[in-house]
């Protein structure tokens, strides 16, 4: 039997980093096992769906590795309402499902007490359909639905706990719950691996797959990821969409590493390893059933190594869309024409073992690039104090009868200057930092002082200068 497995986003939002990972445990799964990987798009919520939505998660997992065109689909469940409809109208003739017209205050007024579920008022009524007429699934009185899970074992679920649910509202359509399960059967889907906030509808979906007379797949119900108070991450309170880590200048891989390590651990000790080692190693039924904690501070880290690891050449072209602002990215604040590739690679080396995120890179170099630095008000007010204006008139001077413009002899020649007031280099090398790319820190300053060259880097300081009159 051929392993075919799915990942099943809704395009309400943008691509979750929970989704991402599940979608890269299924693609994983699907690989080691020689499967195949669907890919379906449950679009049926028209209310809440949107074809941008469904594009971003094209290209997110695109950017992730999970590549177009190497895997089957997307299918679209909206394509499949016929078969949706079909199964529902099948569950009824078979006595599976019953037509009801009750509203939660009906059920309410028989049973007299808060609402606990359905009551089966009109299990045995012979109601026909109609508008208004929503269409439950008899659920069985008797025995145990037992799910098998990769992960969790064999959850047992009482029949009898379990209410009539709906399958079919009022105006007939089939509700996600009965679509999700008809599609997967279509599909011939093997093994379904999803979040663990779907675990509460299994029984009721492996009960609508027996009912419709076909074997139900095995379950993986992956645990939830949830930010640093422990709460399940939420679009409105966290940072969870994918496409924004990406713009931000995290690197694929990186990400991908990170999100395999959510609940489980390569051998050995290791945390930042080859994707192959993932792909040989991961294995479901190792996946920890406690929630899987996403530290961003942690994937920062991992980022930056990731950074490091690179050859420069691909640093530099990994650097290129924030450098120009394409796609979704902010454009620099510099203009294309004042973009000089040769300074960038002479300093790319230094901006690379800086950085955590390939976004950091702006203001990094931006005052390679712009005509005049971005003053940052707060940080020339902190360093420039008295006796900044003094001594940047006697490192002007002293820069203005080099003979070599490089970055040795720019610190032997400030490291000089400051001597002789007493000054240790860092405290010397403050106000020309400032003067010269607008910050505090930065680049290493002397080469960022060489590849600005002399003409610029003194005009900056006799500016500044001017300032401080
Ligand atoms: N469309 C569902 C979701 O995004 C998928 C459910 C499933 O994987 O079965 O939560």
């Amino acid at each position: 039997m051929t392993v075919r497995v799915r990942f099943a986003p809704s395009p309400t939002g943008m691509f979750h980093v929970g989704g991402a990972r599940s979608a890269l445990q299924n693609w994983i799964y699907a690989k080691q096992q020689g499967g195949v990987f669907v890919l379906r798009i449950e679009d049926t919520d028209a209310a809440r769906n949107k074809p941008e939505w469904t594009e971003g998660i094209l290209s997110a997992l695109d950017w992730i590795g999970i590549s177009r065109g190497s895997y089957e689909g997307p299918y679209f469940q909206s394509a499949n309402a016929g078969e949706h409809r079909a199964a529902a109208a099948r569950l009824h003739e078979s006595g599976r499902a019953y037509y009801c017209d009750c509203t939660r205050e009906d059920v309410q007024a028989r049973t007299g007490s808060q609402y606990q579920g359905y009551d089966g008022y009109h299990r045995d009524r012979g109601l026909g359909p109609g508008p208004g007429h929503a269409l439950r699934f008899r659920t069985p009185d008797e025995g145990a639905t037992v799910v098998v899970d990769l992960i969790r074992g064999e959850p047992t679920f009482e029949n009898k706990l379990i209410e009539d649910f709906v399958i079919a509202r009022g105006d007939g359509s089939p509700v996600f719950l009965l679509a999700n399960v008809v599609d997967d059967m279509t599909m011939g889907i093997t093994h379904v691996i999803r979040a663990e906030e779907h675990l509460p509808n299994t029984p009721k979906q492996q009960l609508l797959w027996e009912a419709l007379g076909v074997k139900p797949p095995i379950w993986a119900h992956v645990p939830v990821v949830v930010n640093e108070k422990r709460q399940k991450l939420s679009k409105r309170r966290d940072k969870v969409a994918l496409e924004a880590y990406r713009d931000e200048g995290y690197l694929a891989g990186a990400m991908r590493n990170y999100l395999m390590l959510l609940g489980w651990a390569p051998s050995g000790d290791r945390e930042i390893v080859p994707w192959s080692v993932i792909e040989d190693e991961f294995r479901l039924d190792e996946v920890n059933l406690s929630s899987a904690f996403f530290d961003e501070k942690k994937l920062r880290a991992f980022n930056g190594e990731y950074i490091r690891a690179l050859p420069v050449a691909e640093f530099v072209d990994a650097c290129q869309p924030w450098l120009t602002g394409t796609g979704t990215i902010a454009p620099p604040p510099w203009q294309p024409e004042e973009f000089d590739a040769d300074a960038f690679a002479a300093v790319a080396p230094l901006a690379q073992t800086r950085i955590a995120v390939l976004s950091e890179i702006v203001p990094n170099v931006d005052f390679l690039f712009l005509a005049s630095p971005l003053i940052d008000e707060a940080a020339w007010t902190k360093t420039m104090k008295d006796g900044s204006a003094e001594l940047l008139d006697d490192a002007v001077a002293a820069f203005e009868a080099l003979e070599s413009w490089d970055a040795e002899s720019l610190k032997s020649t400030l490291e000089a200057v400051g001597a002789e007031r007493g000054l240790k280099l860092g405290k010397t090398q403050a106000p020309v930092r400032v003067a010269v790319t607008g910050r505090t820190v930065g680049l290493p300053l002397f080469e960022s002082l060489e590849v600005l060259g002399r003409e610029r880097t003194l005009t900056r300081m006799r500016a500044a200068r001017l300032r401080l009159v």
